[in-house]
């Protein structure tokens, strides 16, 4: 009876640890930078919602992209405001809806985006 011998692989083992997931502008910022981001943006933006006005608590606003990464958007904090939980719901519910930007986003100004102009007394 012939001795049984083991094959040798014809398929190499990639070496999966040389494949570097993509890091760069596009990356999502996460973690405690986003924490102290978030309340420095908050704090630019009076602790208001930038699209409606109102008043939103540093815990129930969130740090939103004006224009999101996938549509071109940056990280930068003249693209970075503060959005209360339900424009926020909304906005990020239209984008899909509409596949780009949206409209009703790009009609607000991220705050400290036009320092020519004073503020409106309220
Ligand atoms: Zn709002």
């Amino acid at each position: 009876m012939a001795k049984l011998t083991t094959l040798k692989p014809r398929l190499k083992v990639i070496d999966t640890c040389r494949i570097k997931p993509v890091y760069g502008e596009h990356r999502r910022i996460s973690g405690s930078a986003r924490v102290g981001l978030k309340r420095r943006i908050w704090v630019r933006d009076g602790g208001h919602c930038c699209m409606c006005s109102r008043a939103a608590d540093l815990h129930e606003s969130e740090l939103d992209h004006r224009i999101a990464l996938q549509f071109g958007g940056d990280n930068s904090e003249r693209n970075l405001w503060t959005l209360c939980t339900e424009c926020h719901a909304g906005k990020s519910a239209r984008e899909v809806a509409a596949g780009k930007p949206d409209e009703e986003a790009l009609k607000h100004d991220v705050p400290g985006d036009n320092e020519g102009q004073s503020f409106m007394a309220i």
